[in-house]
Parts: structure tokens; sequence; C-alpha cells
């Protein structure tokens, strides 16, 4: 029989953040076409930012140098945190367009080509994107719990059983616990939301009406994600991304709307203490409420919102039919039949009776 002792426990926290740092140069180096060594490349070094671009795209890197100057002060200003150098790299080799940032190495990659992205209307790619990315690195810099040089920390318990013999040194091990501390946990609404809020006034990305359609569709369909479901992309598909970003900004909107733009910073750098596991903790700190009643309250918001437009939209268009209330109701009762659970056919009945006849 064995005898156990916790005598021999020993509590260590691991820092991985080395080791993976370490692992990340050389592990994971990138194929050598990725970076397209056949091309010369060339640097533009402004005062907060290096630019990096290839032969051909000379025009896109100055803009860019240009641009992100310009965005420097805003979006630092609003988070009262500055990144350090941020390094950009300017890309015009595929039919290709996006952007990236990686924030544990200050880094920002473009593609020059412009996104023509339907659901989110229209707007200057350079400027949008960089400032997208550029709000990307801020906001999670300021949010990192380790530093960049440490991605994750893990918390472990060892125990060994009792035996002790000249030639072994422990037990055999019995107990293992291991928990693991991510250096970063903002969730992705959170992240993107405040990549797409920006700063409202320089209206480089803004909430138009094909955004405001999404999530009038989300509102109606009664399909709202709830904070947990749009914490990740794991399990999402297709449009369900989409309603990532566009929750995301709508609620980034609400909160600076409702609480004040300034309590972003508060809510970025709450997620920067060990002690804050997750959104919830980070909500519940900065605004000094349940994260639920947040996002009730959002949800609430926006259905009222989307209600109140419906129901004018509605009764200008019965004032210009000039339906008879017989009529109305022969409307109703067929909109119903084809969608009971319909809240335009609420609102026509609704409509009907605030109607005089
Ligand atoms: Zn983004």
């Amino acid at each position: 029989m064995h005898t156990y002792c916790l005598r021999r426990i020993i509590y260590g926290t691991l820092i991985v953040g080395a080791i993976l740092g370490l692992g990340l140069s050389t592990v994971q180096a990138q194929p050598e076409a990725y970076s397209h060594p056949e091309l010369r490349w060339f640097t533009i070094e402004t005062e907060h930012f290096t630019i990096n671009y290839h032969e051909g795209a000379e025009r896109s890197a100055k803009v860019a140098a240009k641009i992100a100057e310009e965005i420097y002060k805003p979006i630092t200003s609003l988070y009262r945190h500055d990144p350090g150098k941020v390094n950009i790299i300017i890309k015009d080799t595929d039919d290709y367009s996006n952007g990236g940032a990686y924030f544990f190495e200050n880094k920002i990659e473009i593609w020059a080509p412009a996104l023509e992205f339907n659901l989110r209307g229209q707007h200057n790619w350079l400027r949008n994107v960089i400032t997208h990315e550029y709000t990307h690195i801020v906001t999670l810099t300021a949010a990192q719990k380790f530093g960049a040089q440490i991605p994750a920390a893990y918390l472990q318990i060892f125990g060994y059983e009792q035996v002790r013999r000249p030639d072994i040194l422990y037990g055999f091990p019995n107990i293992l616990v291991s928990y693991p501390i991510a250096g970063i946990n903002v969730p992705f609404w959170l992240a993107e939301g405040v990549a797409q809020y920006q700063r409202p006034e320089l209206r480089y990305d803004s909430w138009d009406t094909h955004r405001d359609m999404i999530l009038r569709s989300l509102v109606l369909e009664k399909k709202l994600l709830d904070l947990d479901e749009l914490s990740n992309f794991a399990s999402k598909r297709g449009i369900d991304f989409e309603f990532t970003y566009n929750s995301g900004f709508a609620l980034v909107r609400f909160l600076a709307e409702r609480y004040g733009e300034e309590k972003l910073e508060a809510l970025c750098k709450n997620f920067a203490s060990p002690l804050t596991l997750n959104v919830h903790a980070a909500l519940e700190t900065t605004y000094g409420k349940p994260s639920t009643e947040i996002s009730v309250s959002g949800k609430l918001t926006w259905s009222a919102t989307i209600r109140h437009g419906l129901l004018a939209f509605w009764r200008t268009k019965l004032k210009e039919s000039s339906l008879s209330s017989a009529d109305m109701q022969i409307f109703i009762r067929f909109f119903r039949q084809m969608e009971p659970s319909c809240i335009t056919s609420q609102i026509l009945v609704q409509t009907l009776a605030d109607t005089p006849s």
C-alpha cells in the first residue's frame, strides 16, 4: 500500500514565455516565398513607425507612413498607452487584401490592394486598415498581463509518493495540477469592436446602413449572440464571423455612448491584471455592474431603436397606402400567418390600434 504525502508538493510557476518566444523565431519560421526575398526591400523611418516595403510599393508605403503618424495621437491618447515603435510591412505581392496585427512583435502587415467588403460599406482602405490594426496593437499591448516577452504562465503543482531510498531521489509522481494563465484574454468582440470603433471623429470606419442591416436582422430574428458566444471564433462559420465583428462594434459603441469613451481605456487596461481571468470580471471592474446587465441593456437599446425605426417606417407606408382599416386587418392576418412570431406583425397591430378610424 502506498502512502501519499503532500510534503513533497512543489509549487512552481513555470514561465514559458521565454521558451515560446525563442521557439517562435525558429520553429515557426515562415516559408521563404512568404517573405519574398527575391524582391528588393526598403524602409521608411518616421518618429513612431518603421515602414518596410518592396520595390513597386513605394507610393503605398509613403501614404502609409503619413497615415500612421496622423492616427498615432488620436489612438494613443484615447488609451493613454504608447506601444513603442511599430513596424508596418506593406505588401503588394498577391491578389489579396487584408491586414494583420502581431501584437507580441509590434508588427502590422498590410496587403495594399483595397478590400471591397460589402457588409461594411465604403471606406478608404489604407486609412481604415492602418487605423484598425494600430488600434489592435495599442489596445492589446495595453491589455497584456506579463508584457510582450511572456505570452502565458502556468501554475503547476507536483506531488510525489513518499518513497525514500538511497537510489531514489523522489517517489513516483502522484499529483500534477496545471493551471494556465493566458498573457492576453481580451475576447474577439472587444478586440474587433475597438478596432472598428477607432475614434468616430476620424470617420475611417463607421456604423453604416450595412452594419445596421445585419444587427437589425439579428434582433428581429432573435439571434443576437451573448457575450460568451461572441468571445471566440471557434465553431463559427460563414456569416457568423461577421456577426462577431458587427455585434462587437455595436457593443463598443454602446459602451462608449452610455458610459463614456474614456472608459474604454480602463476596460482594456483592466485585462492586464493577472486576477482578471475573463471579460465578465473586466466589465464588472470597469463599469461597476454585472456583465449580464451591461449586455442585456445593450440588446434592449438596439431592440428599442430598431423597433422604433420599423414602427415609423410602417406608419409612413400605411399612411401612403391609404388602406382602409378593414384592408389593414386582412393584411395583418395574412402577415401573421406567414410570420406568426415576426415583430413586424406586432408593429402592424400597434399601428392599426394607433390609427384613427
Ligand atoms: Zn481586426
